[in-house]
């Protein structure tokens, strides 16, 4: 994890630091390598949330856009008292989580399920080849207001057919100025269609608790 409670603060790791965990209290050791980015581990035993993935570079500029107190928020069912961590909580209650690896439909559902009010962001780099075969499957315009290409999947890899049925919207990051929403995919015919939307104007609109938007053309201005 990025933080542990040090002093009754939220706090990074740094070398011979000692710490809690923010989300069961454990006691937490920073780790800090040369080959890993620097994180806490919970001493002697595993996460407390099964679902904690381990953090690359990838998530940790994703969760650098937004601010500290935001990031890696418990969040408690008040019912069950089930609680897990979330990459990005927001004040306005709702969920941002960033996927770097492969994620079992099961899971998937369940996180949806607890989250509720979330959306992914997927890595789309983590499979060398997707990027360029999301570029040579993608064509279009098919539709205007809102935006969206045509994409035909002929990637070996199953990066549009394990989010093809997701619950909650999903945007792709292949690294560029843009995400690419998954608007809809049929797995067996291996078509869909992507909507961008500038990283920049989903930061935006995720910070001050907007609708998350689309991009459309101007009918007028073609
Ligand atoms: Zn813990």
């Amino acid at each position: 994890m990025r933080y542990a409670i040090v002093d009754g603060k939220k706090s990074e790791a740094q070398p011979k630091l000692k710490g809690h965990c923010p989300n069961c209290d454990a006691e937490m050791v920073a780790k800090c390598g040369r080959v890993k980015i620097w994180h806490w581990a919970h001493k002697g035993c595993p996460p407390c949330d099964p679902w904690w993935e381990t953090e690359t570079n990838w998530h940790r500029a994703w969760k650098n856009c937004f601010p500290m107190d935001w990031q890696e928020v418990s969040h408690i069912d008040p019912y069950s008292g089930e609680r897990h961590i979330a990459d990005i909580k927001t004040p306005y209650g709702f969920v941002i989580e960033f996927q770097h690896s492969i994620i079992h439909h099961t899971e998937r559902y369940e996180r949806e399920a607890f989250y509720k009010n979330m959306i992914w962001v997927v890595d789309g780099l983590r499979n060398s080849f997707d990027l360029t075969y999301f570029n040579i499957g993608i064509s279009g315009p098919v539709q205007n207001n809102p935006l969206a290409y045509k994409i035909n999947w002929w990637g070996r890899s199953r990066l549009l057919h394990n989010w093809a049925d997701s619950g909650a919207k999903v945007y792709l990051d292949f690294g560029g100025e843009n995400l690419w929403r998954l608007i809809i995919f049929d797995s067996e015919k291996n078509v869909g269609a992507v909507g961008p939307i500038s990283k920049e104007i989903f930061i935006q609109n995720c910070k001050n608790g907007e609708p998350i938007s689309v991009s459309y053309i101007d009918e007028e201005e073609k």
